[in-house]
């Protein structure tokens, strides 16, 4: 796969990292930036990123089918 030209949107804050790919983890096909990343702790007394991240996986399958198959090598069926 070739990720050269593609700049990442995170998947619960929905910026795009100024590092790029680089800025941030790629997580079972989701795209964490580093901010969210540290922020992950917190999200158990705060659930609303969370949240956005289920509603983001969602939308991601709905929008580009293709990651189903990606998703279902790692993923449970
Ligand atoms: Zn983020």
């Amino acid at each position: 796969m070739n990720l050269g030209n593609v700049l990442p949107v995170c998947s619960a804050c929905r910026c795009t990292p100024p590092e790029g790919l680089t800025g941030g983890i790629w997580l079972k096909g989701l795209f964490l930036c580093g901010d969210c990343l540290k922020n992950l702790s917190e999200w158990q007394e705060n659930e609303r990123p969370y949240l956005l991240l289920k509603e983001s996986l969602a939308g991601l399958w709905r929008h580009h089918p293709a990651w189903r198959q990606h998703l279902a090598y790692g993923g449970k069926s």
